[in-house]
């Protein structure tokens, strides 16, 4: 293997923010082991993906072997918890190995989950296991095939350490590749020194990488708000659209750039229904599926409290600039998930877009009645916008209702092509996550590899992987993920 020319790491968030970084050093590991690797993703990042699989190169995703001129560090951050404010989080079993500029010249933070005990570690033993690693990996993985904003999956590392959790487990370390990993909790964290140049330095920190555009503006940190609003009605439609059920929304988790964070006891919608909750640890259903617009916004609003003094230096005028930028937030959501939903149902692009909401409202009403599984259900109607109504009919009870709704959405010209471009046949389904978890904790990576070339690629159905594009069975039961471990 030709050694791998210099990797640039730049460590520009440690220079800028010293005060959110606290330089450190990965654990060692007795025996790695590279389980999962996205070649694509490390090419992009000009990361020679035969050099990365060499020890050195394994070296480099473990945070073991690091350029000289690098600087790793554990991150600061505060963030409310089930709506519970934590004063102090931060990367307890992470650290931002520094950025890396990528072929595209868009700089991207490489940071390391399960690397061992840092400074803001707690009780907690600064470790991961196999199985939550690769659920990251995988669903990362997917959510970026599907076209969503994504921290992304650049490999897995099996330690060779054993994690003790409720049994011992096999450790291993994520490699994964953001924007950055500035959160509202960064903000919120930056606020409580009560040092504003900090705040301030933070927030143009976030331009610079996130929302060049707000420099322009007028009020350039009010403007950097408007954009994170923005970003993020515009994801959690994304999500809204495709099912997915984040699990985990606190502040500490949710991004400046508008990227999804944090794939803890995250899951897909099968059976249509608003109150859909998977993660054992969310008792109240706080992040339940039809919840997570409102959540958002809620977090939106602890980003504008801690932004406040970057608005205006009268506290009143402050408070009515982020009141009335965080009321932007439904507007744009709402206009994003009816735009979606336009998609979805392969609608022209001309049609009023008033006309969505009603018509969508309904569907969601009919398969909410009838359990029907939200993902292979639109790839049903594409047939039904084709002339063969059967696949999609014979998913309800309620025949008449469907019929009914079906004669009104015809009425309107949908195209079937068209909804087979925005509609997946493959999400990463829950059953088959835990099945290539489970394989892969035992050593058979095989489950885990069909899984992730069949997310890779979700909106081409392809001959072989029929068991990805079907419900799990009734036997698999309801669905519970376990967080942070
Ligand atoms: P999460 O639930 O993964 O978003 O993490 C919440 C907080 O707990 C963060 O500050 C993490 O760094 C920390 N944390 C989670 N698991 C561990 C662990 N095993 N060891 C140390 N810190 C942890
Ligand atoms: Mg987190
Ligand atoms: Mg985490």
């Amino acid at each position: 293997v030709a050694p791998q020319p210099t990797i640039a790491l730049d460590n520009r968030f440690a220079r800028e923010l010293p005060e959110l970084a606290v330089p450190w050093q990965a654990a060692e590991a007795p025996e790695p082991r590279l389980l999962a690797l996205d070649e694509a993703l490390a090419a992009e990042l000009g990361l020679d993906p035969a050099w990365l699989r060499s020890p050195e190169g394994v070296g480099l995703l473990l945070g073991t072997d690091v350029p000289s001129t690098a600087t790793p560090v554990a991150q600061a951050y505060a963030g409310h918890q089930f709506g519970r404010f934590v004063p102090q989080l931060g990367d307890g079993r992470a650290l931002l190995l520094g950025e890396l500029r990528g072929r595209d010249g868009r700089l991207r933070d490489l940071h390391l989950k399960g690397s061992g005990r840092t400074p803001f570690a707690r009780g907690g033993d600064g470790l991961a296991a196999v199985g939550p690693m690769l659920r990251e990996y995988v669903v990362a993985r997917a959510m970026h095939a599907l076209g969503i904003p994504t921290t992304r999956s650049l490999a897995v590392v099996a330690t060779g350490r054993t994690v003790h959790r409720e049994t011992p487990l096999p450790g291993a370390v994520l490699a994964r590749v953001a924007g950055s990993h500035l959160r509202v909790g960064t903000f919120q964290y930056a606020r409580l020194t009560g040092d504003p140049d900090l705040l301030r330095r933070l927030a143009d920190h976030a331009i610079s990488r996130h929302h060049p555009a707000a420099a322009e503006a007028e009020n350039p940190h009010l403007a950097l708000f408007d954009a994170v609003v923005a970003a993020q009605a515009s994801l959690v439609a994304r999500w809204m659209l495709v099912g997915f059920v984040h699990g985990v929304m606190n502040t500490d988790n949710m991004t400046i750039s508008g990227e999804t964070i944090d794939y803890g006891p995250c899951a897909f919608l099968e059976a249509f229904d608003p109150a859909t909750v998977f993660s054992s640890i969310d008792q109240d259903g706080r992040y339940a599926y039809g919840n997570q617009p409102l959540l958002a916004e809620w977090n939106l609003a602890r980003l504008a409290e801690a932004m406040l003094p970057l608005f205006s230096e009268e506290q009143e005028q402050a408070v009515a600039l982020a009141t009335e930028a965080l009321h932007g937030f439904r507007g744009l959501f709402e206009t994003a998930w009816a735009t979606g939903m336009r998609d979805k149902l392969g609608l022209p692009g001309d049609l009023d877009p008033a006309l969505v909401p009603p018509l969508a409202e309904d569907l969601l009403a009919l398969l909410r009645a009838d359990h029907v599984d939200h993902t292979s259900f639109y790839r049903a109607l594409a047939a039904a916008a084709r002339g063969n109504v059967h696949p999609a009919r014979d998913l309800f009870l309620d025949r008449e209702g469907f019929d009914g709704w079906v004669a009104r959405w015809r009425a309107l010209g949908p195209d079937g092509d068209a909804m087979d471009r925005v509609n997946p046949v493959y999400i990463p389904r829950n059953h088959l996550v835990e099945e290539a978890l489970t394989a892969a904790t035992g050593g058979d990576l095989a489950p885990l590899e069909r899984l992730v070339e069949a997310v890779s690629a979700p909106y081409e159905e392809r001959p072989g992987l029929e068991r990805y594009a079907t419900p799990a069975p009734p036997d698999f039961g309801a669905y519970r993920t376990f967080c942070g471990t």
